[in-house]
């Protein structure tokens, strides 16, 4: 009998991840995706307790210039054998209730102090922008944290941005999550719209939520040059976004015709390999160094 409601729970956590009012029959395939869900909670939860999260940093290039005009903070955490992890082994965390603001509070603490530092000794990092996810809202009080937190370090708010991907907008609690984001927009924080482009989100939540930036989604990126459709809708968004006031920032470029594509139809901010990956807080002033040469090489060419 045990078994029997075991497997009913396990459905119903599949039905409930599915969306709201659906059913679900218990298939055994499900047991393998709750225990890797399992895992994921259980590496995050390891990675929060021994303090193994290191937040990296992907240089933002102006594309008109060639210059950084900021970094994402993307997590990274050592596992037990000190090997450095993306986040695909602990995704699901992000959208657990509980650990998911865990994670976000501790990313957030530790890029705040590597801001402070880099402020400290005068270098000319730009902005840092911060992924969050729909549990950070839920929790209430977000918005006020982020602030309490920058002014203990006395920060200005242009230091960093929100990134949000559209589905935080949807369902119940997109009061909630409109109010989070206002408090943070009139504080002077400016909110990134993510993977743009990818999600069910409308386009008027583009005048209903407070975004001042679109991030176009790699998936298009990555087909300039081989698809007139992806092309077709990265220009489009690009005049839509401008059309709106928005800045535009293409994620994962790779190549150089993708970003002279890019250049020619007006994207401002550039991000991907063809830059850099990710790199720890220590290698971010040699990135900044090495860029105001490229900058300077653009200028004069
Ligand atoms: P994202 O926010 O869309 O971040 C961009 C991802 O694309 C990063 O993967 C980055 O390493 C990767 N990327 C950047 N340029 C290129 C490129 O040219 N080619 C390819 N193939 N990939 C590129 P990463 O670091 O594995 O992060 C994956 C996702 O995990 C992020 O997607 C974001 O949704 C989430 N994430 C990362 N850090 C955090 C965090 O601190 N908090 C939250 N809530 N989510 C995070
Ligand atoms: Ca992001
Ligand atoms: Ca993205």
């Amino acid at each position: 009998r045990s078994e029997i409601m075991k497997a009913a729970d396990i459905a119903l956590y599949a039905a409930k991840t599915g969306g709201r009012a659906r059913l679900r029959i218990f298939e055994p395939g499900m047991m393998v995706e709750v225990e890797r869900h399992q895992t994921m909670i259980a590496l995050a939860r390891q990675a929060l307790t021994h303090d193994t999260i290191v937040p990296h940093y992907q240089p933002k290039v102006r594309l008109r210039t060639s210059q950084v005009t900021g970094f994402e903070a993307l997590l990274r955490w050592r596992d037990h054998e000190g090997q450095l992890r993306t986040p695909d082994m602990v995704r699901a965390a992000f959208d657990d209730p509980a650990l998911g603001s865990l994670l976000s509070e501790r990313m957030l603490q530790k890029v705040l102090d590597d801001i402070q530092h880099w402020t400290r000794i005068g270098l000319a990092f730009g902005h840092v922008a911060i992924n969050v996810a729909g549990a950070d809202f839920r929790q209430g009080g977000f918005a006020d944290k982020v602030i309490r937190s920058l002014n203990a370090r006395q920060l200005p708010p242009s230091c960093i941005q929100i990134e949000v991907t559209e589905n935080v907008f949807l369902g119940h609690g997109a009061g909630d999550v409109e109010r989070e984001l206002r408090a943070l927009s009139d504080h002077g924080i400016r909110i990134a719209l993510d993977d743009f482009g990818t999600g069910y989100a409308s386009l008027s939540h583009l005048t209903q939520f407070p975004v001042d930036l679109l991030k176009i989604d790699r998936s298009f990126i990555q087909r300039i040059g081989t698809s007139t459709d992806a092309e077709a809708i990265t220009s489009t968004v690009v005049n839509l976004g401008h059309c709106l006031g928005l800045e535009i920032v293409a994620e994962g470029i790779e190549t150089a015709a993708q970003e002279s594509y890019l250049r020619d139809i007006n994207c401002d901010v550039g991000q991907g390999f063809l830059y850099a990956r990710a790199m720890p807080a220590e290698a971010v002033p040699a990135c900044l160094a090495q860029s105001e040469t490229a900058g300077q090489i653009a200028k004069a060419g």
